[in-house]
C-alpha cells in the first residue's frame, strides 16, 4: 500500500491517494471529492466542445455556485468566469435558452 500525495486539479488540495486501493475510485487520482471530479470532466468537455451552455448547465445542475469559486485554483476560476459570461453575457439577446426552459414547475 502506497499513498502518493497528489494535488486536486480544482482546488489544489493536497491529499493521499493509493494507485492500488483505490483503483475503484479513479477519479481520485485527479480530484479529492467527487463535485470537484464533474467539475474537472466539464470544464474538460468544455476544452473540447467550447459548448458554455452546456458545461454551465452540467454544473449548475451539481449545485456549482459560479458567483463564488474562489476555493478552486486561478485556472479553474477564469474558466469558470469565462462559461458564466458567455451564458449570461449577451443581456440584450432575447434567446431563450434549454437552461431556462429546464426549470419545470409543476
Ligand atoms: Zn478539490
Amino acid at each position: 500500500m502506497t499513498n502518493h500525495i497528489v494535488t486536486c486539479r480544482v482546488c489544489g488540495a493536497k491529499y493521499p491517494y493509493c494507485y492500488a486501493c483505490d483503483r475503484k475510485r479513479s477519479w481520485r487520482g485527479l480530484a479529492d471529492t467527487v463535485d470537484h471530479y464533474y467539475i474537472l470532466l466539464a470544464l474538460m468537455t468544455y476544452r473540447t466542445d467550447h459548448d458554455a451552455e452546456k458545461a454551465y448547465r452540467i454544473l449548475h445542475e451539481r449545485g456549482l455556485d459560479f458567483l463564488h469559486t474562489e476555493e478552486f485554483i486561478p485556472d479553474v476560476r477564469d474558466r469558470l468566469a469565462e462559461i458564466y459570461s458567455v451564458v449570461h453575457g449577451s443581456e440584450g439577446e432575447q434567446e431563450i435558452t434549454d437552461m431556462e426552459v429546464e426549470e419545470q414547475h409543476e
